[in-house]
């Protein structure tokens, strides 16, 4: 059976406009009451990946979770909001920030939402998931259309990874560290939620090197909506100008057969997929590894990997020392380390206040302490470009793989 998901534009978080574009989106799926039924307990998962102001484009925009909010109200919900972020392990006070900062408390508290965080856990075979799942009737997904530098793509189905309370998130990372293995990981989660519903914020979002501040931000003016989370993963592929296929979580899906990742067995319902697609979508620079996935047999691909390498790079002058990137490494391979006394001999101030007198001298970082990598640790997740709240962690590619400008 084909899955339905609606391509609606839209380009403004005005309240008003929103909440119709909002509600005409899931009209065109068959309604809201096609997937929740009236008076349930419903669990709303944006995604909050960071502290971080609503404008950056890297949180679902809390006008955006307003609008879900009041169509669920319109058949009577009760509705608990909350989200796990992977910076942060479960700790309330972290977790209050975020929901300060995007927006969501003051929306929660104006639309009279329960938030919640996710500090209890149930295991699900090998991974544990935040109890509000089981108390809840269901959950309805609100994705952020994004790039990610490690897994490509953050769409429906690599949002749910925020139903996993607190610290497991690194372990995942630390122990299926290649991107195949993740997205298995990533799918075991969305076959366990089986969300009901999947509204993604597409109206402003990340290419580049998302999912967080070494992105760009780009209005898309675009919201997604169906219940089949990798239809619409697939559909996301396409408007990145890219094949479904090159986003793992898709291709696993192919393999494992659950969902539609096939464009032909998706029915698109409002705007024609070809007037939405971004042909000038900058993808991350991570997309090479896509590249030797889908064109070389598995010993080549493995072989090509070892050669063309991408790892995180430091922006020493943009570096500000926060050490969220530290705390969100799996591998534990990162360090503060003192730096060159450059400063101390010239008597410059602390460059983390960027003061022109070090670049007139051409003096290369002044700060009496840097940020490094021990790369033979490195796992190259990404897990620190994604905690990064200073886009201060850039990619750095192999010899070859700039040779071959992949
Ligand atoms: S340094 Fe960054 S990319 Fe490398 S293992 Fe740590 S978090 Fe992952
Ligand atoms: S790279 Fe970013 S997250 Fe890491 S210490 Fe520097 S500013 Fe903080």
């Amino acid at each position: 059976m084909k899955s339905q998901v609606s391509i609606i534009k839209c380009s403004t978080y005005s309240q008003e406009e929103l909440f119709l574009k909002v509600k005409q989106s899931v009209e065109l799926v068959g309604g809201i009451e096609k997937f929740i039924k009236r008076g349930s307990k419903v669990l709303l998962k944006p995604n909050l990946l960071m502290a971080i102001e609503p404008e950056a484009g890297i949180t679902t925009h809390p006008e955006f979770v307003r609008s879900v909010i009041r169509l669920l109200k319109e058949i009577d919900c009760k509705i608990y909001l909350g989200d796990g972020p992977s910076v942060f392990g479960g700790n309330a006070e972290d977790i209050f920030k975020v929901y300060e900062r995007t927006g969501i408390k003051k929306i929660a508290e104006e639309e009279k939402t329960e938030l919640v965080i996710f500090d209890k856990r149930f295991m699900h075979g090998y991974f544990p998931l935040t109890t509000w799942v089981k108390e809840c009737d269901c959950v309805v997904s609100l994705p952020k259309f994004k790039t990610h530098s490690f897994m490509f793509l953050t769409g429906a189905i690599k949002n749910l990874f925020g139903l996993i309370p607190g610290s497991f998130k690194l372990e995942c990372h630390k122990n299926f560290f290649q991107q195949e293995k993740f997205a298995g990981v990533l799918l075991d989660i969305y076959q366990a939620v089986k969300p009901a519903l999947t509204i993604v914020d597409g109206i402003l979002g990340i290419e580049g090197n998302g999912p967080a501040t070494s992105g760009i931000k780009r209005n898309f003016g675009l919201i997604l909506a169906g219940a089949d989370g990798l239809a619409i993963d697939a559909l996301l592929a396409k408007l990145m100008n890219i094949q479904p296929e090159y986003v793992f979580t898709n291709k696993e899906a192919a393999f494992r057969n659950i969902g539609n990742v096939d464009e032909n067995n998706i029915e698109i319902k409002g705007e024609k997929l070809s007037s939405c697609i971004i042909a000038d979508f900058k993808l991350p620079d991570a997309s090479f590894k896509q590249f030797l996935v889908n064109k070389f047999p598995g010993f080549i691909a493995n072989i090509l990997k070892k050669l063309i390498t991408i790892h995180p790079k430091i922006d020493s002058d943009a570096c500000r020392l926060c050490e969220s990137c530290i705390k969100n490494c799996p591998q534990q391979t990162m360090s503060v380390q003192e730096g060159k006394p450059v400063r101390q001999w010239f008597g410059i101030p602390n460059s983390q206040s960027h003061k022109p007198v070090r670049q007139w001298f051409g003096i290369p970082n002044s700060q009496s302490h840097k940020l490094v990598i021990d790369y033979a640790q490195c796992i190259s997740c990404f897990c620190c470009q994604e905690a990064c709240p200073y886009g201060a962690i850039a990619t750095k590619k192999s010899f070859l793989s700039r040779v071959l400008g992949i």
